[in-house]
């Protein structure tokens, strides 16, 4: 840190101080972890100073043998972890990577045949009509997507994302009654909406998602199936979620991030059967710039330890932990969408505290418990200020936290809730930013929160 500190001060301090603040705190974010010492080394080092677009073996610059061989590793662990056909390490983000998948998708189902029929081999080659033809056609495509209250993602044909602005979206969501997936609704959606895409996965579903069962309806209305298993990817990778439930075998593209529940530097991957490789290996320069060697160096040690059953153990005390956690909430009285969890994640709805999912957030950010608030299904509040807070237990279960310190977490969230109150705006009108703690809750939670 002292190399750091010499140039810039500022920066240190803040690097030493992240390290203090993820160690005295109780990091819940369900999608964050700890990358394991391995996996930082492999990451700041002097790949990060090598460009290398193209790809294996196809590069548009020179001396790129070394970035091959780790391009080459990352991608052999990823296909040997996760039984896939081929895989992509190249994108720098899940985002990336769901754009890499849609671009193959468009790029199979729509702008192939079209070269055919114009018999050219290359979109240069079209005729001004062709490709304006072309290009209605790709601009028509429909995704079916799950909502983003009932646990979707922005990139899944949502307007604030490119996605939406791709494709025309309509969503997939919940029963209200039960809040599970509702696979019927699933099923008339498809038929009547017709999708190029059906998108499966989730950021704050807490229950499984049955892949056969959607791969069924996509067949029945010849769409792609996409998974983004970017928060369950370590469940995958760790055979907690096998049959119906692993994506790999049902899906035709699956992408995801490698930082979640997998354990990796942040970044993402792509994972897709045989004919859809070519498109996919196009990412870099379709939509991908130069890609990051150093953090490709990183996927691949991190993949290489999710091949140990060391990691197997890691998965499955993860599912142990969220589900020690639900009880633990459920038993002191609070309320859960689903009732539960099956998988890394607890959805709290925090209405029944009297709160938005806001002040809750910060409540808990004052007694040094990190989540992030997030929208129920049918959320009254919206997506600012929502009624729910997401936790998940990847990180904690990195730091060897089992299922009897999951119960003392579950106190400690409660007795933050249970004693935390709508603050009021200046005007002195009810505020739903706003909240009132007592500040010697907070420091006793705190102090809690360093010991565990
Ligand atoms: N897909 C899902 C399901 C996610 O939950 C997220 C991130 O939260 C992403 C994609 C995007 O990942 P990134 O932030 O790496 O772009």
């Amino acid at each position: 840190l002292d190399v750091v500190r010499a140039v810039e001060p500022r920066v240190a301090d803040a690097i030493k101080q992240e390290l203090a603040d993820q160690r005295d705190s109780l990091k819940l974010i369900a999608s964050e972890n700890y990358a394991s010492p391995a996996t930082l080394l492999a990451m700041g080092n002097w790949f990060s100073d090598k460009y290398a677009e193209g790809t294996i073996g196809r590069r548009f610059y020179a001396g790129c043998q070394n970035v091959d061989t780790v391009e080459a590793v990352a991608a052999e662990h990823a296909r040997e972890l996760f039984g896939a056909s081929h895989a992509y390490v190249q994108p720098h983000s899940g985002i990336d990577a769901n754009l890499v998948a849609f671009w193959a998708v468009l790029a199979a189902r729509v702008e192939a045949p079209a070269l055919e029929k114009a018999q050219v081999r290359h979109v240069n080659d079209l005729t001004d009509a062709d490709w304006a033809t072309l290009r209605r056609a790709l601009g028509d495509q429909r995704m079916l997507g799950m909502s983003l209250d009932a646990g979707g993602h922005l990139t899944h044909g949502f307007r604030p994302n490119i996605s939406g602005k791709m494709f025309e979206q309509r969503s997939y969501g919940t029963d209200p009654a039960s809040g599970l997936l509702d696979y019927d609704a699933l099923r008339a959606a498809a038929h009547e909406f017709r999708p190029l895409i059906i998108v499966a996965g989730y950021s704050a579903y807490p229950r499984l998602v049955n892949f056969a069962k959607v791969r069924e309806i996509a067949e029945e209305v010849g769409a792609t199936l996409m998974v983004d298993m970017a928060h369950f990817a370590g469940l995958v990778a760790g055979k907690v979620l096998t049959g119906d439930f692993d994506p790999i075998p049902h899906a035709h593209i699956v992408t995801t991030t490698t930082h979640k529940s997998l354990r990796g530097p942040r970044g993402g991957m792509v994972l897709c059967q045989p004919e859809l490789a070519e498109q996919v290996d196009r990412g870099c320069p379709m939509v991908l710039g130069g890609p990051l060697p150093h953090v490709m160096a990183a996927k691949a040690v991190a993949l290489a330890e999710a091949r140990t059953p060391e990691f197997r153990d890691y998965a499955q005390r993860i599912v142990d932990n969220s589900r020690a956690l639900a009880e633990g909430l459920l038993s002191r009285g609070a309320k859960l969408v689903t009732g539960g969890t099956d998988n890394h994640l607890v959805l709290i709805d925090v209405s029944s505290y009297g709160l938005t999912g806001r002040q809750a957030e910060a409540a808990l950010l004052d007694s040094g418990v990190v989540t992030n608030r997030n929208s129920v299904p049918q959320d009254p509040n919206g997506a600012w200020y929502t009624s729910g807070v997401r936790i998940g237990t990847p990180a904690l279960t990195s730091r060897g936290l089992g299922t009897t310190e999951m119960d003392t977490v579950a106190d400690l969230i409660h007795t933050v809730l249970e004693n935390t109150a709508p603050g009021t705006t200046k005007a002195g009108t009810p505020s739903k930013a706003t909240h009132v703690l007592d500040e010697k809750v907070a420091a006793r939670v705190a102090g809690a929160a360093t010991e565990l």
